[in-house]
């Protein structure tokens, strides 16, 4: 039997390759970290300021939901009957998509 050279080779670059991917890796994450915590903040405050027209957009009222047409006060991000999480929100002043939670689509 002849000594593993092909299983070594292979497992050494698999792991130069890793090596080589962590640091950008650590980077992604901490833009992704940092997009969740400013998000976080804004869910906090409870106001979204619209950066277009600088209408102030209230989180917690009545409000109805997109799939399940409940309609409850509470937050405007989450529906507690469906489950249903809006990532967005429409600006109540000019009417623009306001991205409130980073998820799919978010650079
Ligand atoms: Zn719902
Ligand atoms: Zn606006």
């Amino acid at each position: 039997m002849n000594f593993p050279w092909k299983v070594i080779l292979r497992a050494s670059l698999i792991g130069t390759l890793y090596a080589l991917a962590a640091p950008v890796y650590i980077v992604l994450g901490a833009v992704r970290l940092n997009r969740l915590f400013e998000a976080f903040v804004t869910i906090r405050s409870g106001c979204l300021t619209c950066i277009h027209c600088g209408h102030d957009n209230v989180l917690n009222r009545l409000a109805t939901c997109n799939r399940c047409r409940a309609t409850e006060y509470g937050s405007l991000l989450y529906c507690s009957f469906c489950g249903q999480v809006s990532r967005y929100l429409p600006c109540g002043g000019c009417g623009v998509t306001l991205r409130v939670l980073p998820g799919a689509g978010a650079k």
